[in-house]
């Protein structure tokens, strides 16, 4: 038997027997059965004809930014308000706000990071009003949080885009809001948590720092500001002093012993993924945020993609095999903002060229979106997540 064509659509049902066009709401006026039906006076393919003919005239439902599917429209952060004006964030009283650091030229192995930000943004498949179940909490109902845009990057100045890096997290973060930085390579963490620790108080913040790598080199074929070597500059500037640094997930073949006798001498402490393979990720993470409470008022979280193991996370600069599962890390994000005072947060290393499926950076994204969630905790709980900055001290009054 030879198989027939289709058969043209007709009489607003297609040849499978499904309705050409949607069911219409009860009390719609009945479109006519008529595939010619048009408004008298208007002739088959004159303007005005095909909108009425196909049933296009009809009242649809229209949704707003936030509510359309995640890959529809611009894609900022959840579909949040793309909000760069320090102003308006302030007016809005954000309490947590995106800002993308597309910056890679400090990379010593694979590049990509640069594209992070965008490819973090657009690894979501939901969109509107979220339901956490991991803490049973509407993030977006609890927090105002927007997408506060990008730094102000252009290719190959280096020294320019860390300070760009440096103003847009400084200006965010004098808003009150918490930002939450998508890189960029790990360099990115020298302006940023500087401009954190500029807006609270030099030396009152400490970080929890997620790696496969300690990231403190002296430098990295002679370049300083190398993203093997933020959190020496961070150090040594006295922004961020260095026994309340906190370091998780590291192994492999880097640091060598005399970066690791500087991280002694300096006070930072760290726990070896051997560590969290031998006691339980659980238990070490108790460890930290211990450790992390003990001393500073409020923590900077820095995650490195490359904490997770490249098996699940392979869009990364320099993977590192052995590492974290993504659940340990989401889990480790919701108790560490959960108990802490957060000051501020990045997600770094996400390379979307070597990564496959988006799977590195749904992780970044979840680990964002954890981040919020756990705030969102704290605030349904009374608490304010806001920075509540103090009012600049004259003289007179530190005389006081
Ligand atoms: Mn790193
Ligand atoms: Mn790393």
């Amino acid at each position: 038997m030879s198989k027939r064509p289709p058969r043209p659509p007709r009489d607003g049902v297609v040849s499978n027997g499904r309705a050409l066009r949607p069911a219409r709401s009860a009390g719609a006026a009945r479109p006519s059965r008529d595939p010619a039906h048009r408004p008298a006076g208007v002739e088959a393919g004159e303007p005005g004809s095909f909108a009425s003919q196909w049933g296009w005239d009809r009242p649809f439902e229209v949704y707003d930014d936030f509510d359309l599917p995640s890959y529809v429209g611009p894609s900022t952060f959840s579909n949040l308000p793309w909000i760069t004006d320090p102003a308006e964030l302030e007016r809005r009283r954000v309490d947590v706000a995106i800002v993308g650091a597309p910056f890679d030229d400090m990379v010593t192995h694979r590049p990509g990071a640069r594209f992070g930000p965008r490819a973090i943004r657009e690894a979501q498949n939901s969109s509107g009003s979220l339901n956490s179940l991991q803490v049973d909490v509407r993030p977006f109902e609890e927090l105002t949080v927007v997408d506060a845009g990008d730094a102000n990057i252009v290719p190959a100045r280096f020294d320019r885009g860390h300070a760009m890096i440096f103003r847009k997290v400084r200006e965010v973060a004098a808003t009150g809001a918490i930002p939450i930085v998508f890189g960029g390579d790990h360099s990115i963490t020298w302006p940023s948590a500087s401009a954190v620790a500029e807006v609270r108080r030099p030396g009152s913040i400490g970080i929890v720092h997620f790696d496969a790598h300690a990231d403190t080199a002296p430098d990295s074929f002679g370049q300083l500001a190398g993203h093997g070597s933020p959190m020496r500059r961070l150090i040594e500037s006295g922004a961020v002093p260095g026994r309340n640094f906190v370091q998780i997930g590291l192994r492999g073949y880097w640091p060598p012993v005399e970066v690791l006798d500087w991280m002694r001498e300096h006070g930072l402490r760290w726990h070896l993924m051997t560590e969290i393979e031998e006691r339980g990720a659980e238990a070490v993470i108790d460890d930290a945020i211990t450790e992390a409470l003990d001393g500073p008022d409020a923590i900077y979280l820095s995650v490195d993609i490359d904490v997770v193991d490249p098996g699940s996370a392979p869009g990364t600069g320099t993977p590192e095999p052995g590492g974290m599962l993504p659940r340990e890390l989401l889990r480790a994000v919701r108790r560490i903002v959960g108990q802490v005072e957060l000051a501020g947060m990045d997600i770094v290393e996400v390379s979307p060229p070597y990564d496959w499926a988006e799977l590195t950076a749904m992780i970044a994204n979840r680990c964002a979106l954890e981040a919020i969630s756990a705030l969102a905790v704290k605030h349904r709980d009374g608490r304010d997540v806001r920075y509540a900055a103090q009012a600049p001290r004259t003289r007179a009054a530190a005389r006081a």
